[in-house]
């Protein structure tokens, strides 16, 4: 899948006029055409030129899991024979207080991730490559027809470092937020990164007003090292430096991602240096119980010691949610994502 400047540079190579690109792309985003061959006002040999170079449809659905409470998890085969998963999780009235249509996407954008945070499975296996703006895409399309929902919130915390993958990202939120492509608002889509710096200072001087996350999960470089790698090349204070620029372009509170994990970060002082972090920065603070990875040792606290680590937060003037993660029971909440040989589908 191209962008509309990539689109009309190709057209002019194949001596098309720049019409056709607007043609294409209301058969791609709009009509959902499945095949060159649907394209029925463009000529034979140029959907024939393009189709032998640009599938349209990239990933192919391999399994969906349900869980009970109707999150689903779609396992999506690329065309190398690699998978990926895409989680689509509804809301719900129990965690937002009134029944909403909004359906959020959890997207991947790697196979695999370098990583290696300590919470995460997707990290388990290592990195294996970057998907292409066009497999970020197709996800979403894939998702809403296999649904037959309209997604209308996304988030990129699948598998994979968005940041590290960071042009064909880009691409991606061209096509995602664009009127001539998916046209979800920018708004509505939320980035979560580990934290790399430098493209943190990059994403912050796109135009759209997208969303920043951060998987923070400890308040201090001795703490956030143990689950997060990459703090060592990325401290803490740099790290927070380069929100500040972000804060500074954008009109958007950060999050703060944050696993609550027993023994490791989640002691009352942990939670003081983390509102003095959160206040410095004016950001938003999810707090999530550490969900169980199979293969990692980790245990998470219980129910009243997060809630007093929230209350403190809340006491020092942040906002803060517990979250009762969805999807829990599919390993498809947050680092949960994570090719498993799946019966019939790998
Ligand atoms: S949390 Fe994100 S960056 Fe860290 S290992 Fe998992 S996928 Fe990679």
């Amino acid at each position: 899948m191209l962008t509309k400047s990539q689109l009309a540079d190709l057209l002019e190579e194949h001596g098309q006029p720049a019409y056709r690109a607007t043609q294409i792309l209301d058969w791609i985003y709009q009509k959902r055409a499945r095949s060159w061959d649907e394209m029925s006002n463009l000529p034979t040999a140029l959907r024939t030129a393009l189709a032998e170079k640009y599938p349209l449809r990239p990933l192919t659905h391999t399994l969906t899991k349900g869980s009970a409470d109707t999150t689903r998890k779609f396992l999506l085969q690329l065309p190398d024979g690699r998978y990926i998963e895409t989680v689509l999780i509804p809301a719900s009235p129990a965690l937002y207080g009134e029944k909403s249509d909004r359906h959020t996407l959890c997207v991947s954008s790697q196979v695999g991730c370098a990583y290696g945070c300590k919470f995460c499975a997707s990290g388990l296996d290592g990195f294996t490559r970057n998907l292409t703006a066009g497999e970020i895409v197709s996800q979403i399309i894939l998702a809403e027809e296999l649904s037959g929902e309209k997604v209308n919130n996304l988030v990129f915390m699948g598998m994979g470092e968005p940041l590290a993958n960071f042009k064909n990202l880009c691409e991606a939120l061209e096509i995602i937020t664009s009127d001539w492509g998916l046209h979800i608002g920018a708004r509505r889509i939320t980035v979560s990164t580990s934290g790399l710096v430098p493209q943190i200072k990059k994403l912050a001087e796109l135009p759209q007003q997208i969303r920043l996350a951060i998987s923070l999960h400890g308040p201090d470089d001795v703490t956030r090292e143990k689950i997060m790698p990459v703090n060592k090349k990325y401290p803490v204070a740099e790290l927070f430096d380069a929100l500040r620029v972000w804060n500074t372009n954008k009109n958007q509170k950060i999050t703060l991602e944050y696993i609550l994990i027993d023994g490791v970060n989640a002691s009352l002082d942990h939670a003081r240096i983390l509102t003095k972090r959160a206040q410095s920065i004016k950001a938003k603070v999810n707090l999530i119980p550490y969900n169980t990875v199979e293969g990692l040792p980790w245990v998470r606290p219980d129910d009243a010691a997060c809630l007093r680590f929230k209350k403190i937060l809340t006491n020092g003037g942040v906002s803060a949610t517990l979250r009762l993660e969805k999807g829990h029971d599919i390993d498809a909440a947050c680092g949960q994502l994570r090719l498993k040989k799946e019966k019939g589908a790998v």
